[in-house]
């Protein structure tokens, strides 16, 4: 990526007869550069409409990043859950690779009643498969586990670098927001965003650096951490730090706003972090 995009988790509210094709046009119009599609309760593109997604998306000069199923755990208990959940990674890889996208994230699952070393090697091993199986179809998207809100979910930060150490083709997709919430209070200073970024970068490299795939809005959180999803002005989240420090790191790729108000606070943080 040649700069930091700004875009929508999902179609903007203002886009009127909405479809994808309209957010997409609707984006640019705004004067953003990028959109998530949300195929986190389906993957609502077909195979066969995937082309003109495409289409659309470079006429509009929008990328596109997309964010697979909520209903995946890879620390299931069933192997029967822990299949469907690796399907539905691939599927939602597989419609955003044909729709041209830069990349799609996911949460891995859920603790459950193991410790977090033996999450960690499902999740691991689970991945794995899932790698390979989009090798196979010669699928080629970035994966993204992402940081997580809860404290109950697979998804911490180190967690995150680790398995993108861990396996080809993997990178974080660091929901600051969540990183925030997930600690009850922490990682909302400029010192702190600092710090997560020169571990990023210590453990990836300048080229992870250059190609982040990043999530944010305002939240709300208490002790087990992510609550709900707040419009920036309502929340303590100090996305003006936040901004800068990406700018200094000289970060590349996209941020997703996640906010209720979506658009309004992806405009926000764009203008905060070109008027430094
Ligand atoms: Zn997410």
């Amino acid at each position: 990526m040649k700069s930091l995009l700004f875009g929508t988790g999902g179609i903007p509210i203002s886009t009127k007869n909405p479809d994808i094709h309209e957010g997409i046009k609707q984006v640019n119009s705004l004067g953003l550069e990028a959109m998530e599609l949300e195929f986190v309760h389906s993957v609502f593109i077909k195979k066969d409409n995937a082309e003109k997604v495409n289409e659309t998306a470079e006429k509009q000069k929008v990328v596109l990043t997309a964010h697979a199923s909520y209903y995946i755990n890879l620390n299931s208990t069933e192997k029967q859950k822990i299949g469907a959940s690796k399907s539905r990674i691939i599927q939602a890889a597989k419609i955003a690779y044909l729709c041209g996208g830069y990349s799609v994230c996911f949460h891995p699952g859920y603790y459950m009643k193991s410790t977090n070393e033996q999450a960690y090697e499902m999740f691991r091993k689970e991945i794995k498969y899932v790698m390979n199986s989009l090798k196979d179809e010669n699928i080629k998207i970035w994966v993204r586990p992402e940081t997580t809100g809860k404290v109950s979910q697979i998804g911490s930060f180190e967690e995150c670098l680790k398995i993108s150490k861990d396996v080809e083709g993997v990178l974080p997709c660091i929901d600051f927001a969540h990183l925030h919430a997930r600690t009850n209070g922490k990682n909302n200073t400029k010192e702190e965003f600092h710090e997560i970024l020169t571990k990023y970068e210590k453990a990836l490299g300048k080229k992870a650096l250059e190609n982040m795939h990043i999530h944010m809005s305002g939240i709300n959180y208490g002790e087990k951490g992510e609550k709900n999803h707040l419009v920036l002005k309502d929340s303590d989240m100090n996305y003006k730090d936040l901004m800068k420090t990406l700018k200094e790191f000289k970060c590349k790729g996209v941020i997703i706003c996640e906010s209720p108000n979506l658009e309004k606070d992806a405009l926000l943080m764009k203008k905060a972090y070109y008027s430094m």
